[in-house]
């Protein structure tokens, strides 16, 4: 389970995570819901080790390992994956062969043997009818000229490739027409497992109602100032969060 205790962290030298308190048992789905600029997707890029943002105080740890101290790769080894930030492209590399060095990576790490070409392509294309998302996008360079929609699919393709014990979703709901939103949302929930843990950051209750979470965290300035269950979705929906942002002061 991921366990974060009283986590600072700067942008910039500004403080902008305040002493945030999150946990997460293994099966669970968390959403992180708040106002614009309140620190969500900054917590996605310090759990992920994204470069640029301090920890200045506080913990985290996944399954007992403080994650704080590993870089970005041994994080993504140990099982933090971060989606649908920056999908960044990158031309010349195919996205066949990306993922596979990404698989391959983790793979080494637990122990295992590299997956040969051929199992790997079979597994890459089961994923991609998962996800909808034709074969020909193996062999294109990495998110080149794919749209919104497609990028996020393919990172969905990623994420259940790597089988991550902690998946964080930024805004997967953003430049997603229904139907795309209806996919991502059907393989977050395939791959929701009794040893997985989700946070799932959105502006809008409209997600939650594909990615039913276990409960829902409100997070302003820097902090969680109110959790309940999915009812608090709704609520929020309905009276926005200037009652709480008023009643945390
Ligand atoms: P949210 O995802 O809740 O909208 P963010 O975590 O993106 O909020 O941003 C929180 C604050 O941190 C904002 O004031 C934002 O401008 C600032 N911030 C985040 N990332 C950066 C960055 N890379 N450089 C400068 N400021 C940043
Ligand atoms: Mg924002
Ligand atoms: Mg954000």
């Amino acid at each position: 389970m991921i366990s974060i205790q009283n986590l600072h962290a700067n942008v910039d030298d500004k403080a902008i995570l305040k002493g945030l308190n999150l946990e997460v048992k293994p099966g669970e789905v968390h959403a992180i819901m708040g106002p614009n600029g309140a620190g969500k997707s900054t917590l996605g890029n310090v759990l992920a080790g994204r470069e640029g943002y301090e920890v200045t105080s506080g913990s985290a740890t996944l399954n007992g390992e403080d994650i704080l101290e590993l870089d970005p790769e041994e994080r993504a080894r140990a099982g933090v994956f971060l989606a649908f930030q920056y999908p960044v492209e990158i031309p010349g590399v195919s996205n066949l062969e990306f993922l596979k060095a990404a698989v391959d990576a983790v793979r080494e790490q637990q122990g295992k043997d590299a997956l040969d070409s051929v199992q790997f392509l079979k597994l890459a294309r089961e994923k991609c009818k998962a996800v909808n998302l034709d074969q020909s996008f193996l062999k294109r360079g990495v998110n080149e000229g794919f749209s919104g929609g497609e990028k996020k699919r393919n990172e969905l393709m990623q994420m259940m490739l790597l089988e991550p014990s902690l998946c964080i979703l930024d805004e997967t709901d953003s430049g997603l027409d229904i139907d795309a939103l209806q996919v991502v949302a059907e393989g977050v929930n395939a791959m929701r497992d009794s040893n997985r843990s989700f946070i799932v950051v959105t502006h809008y209750q409209r997600l939650l109602d594909y990615i039913v979470p276990d409960y829902v965290h409100v997070l302003a300035d820097g902090k969680i100032i109110k959790s309940g269950g999915k009812e608090l979705a709704l609520e929020l929906e309905e009276k926005g969060y200037g009652w709480l942002e008023a009643a945390a002061e």
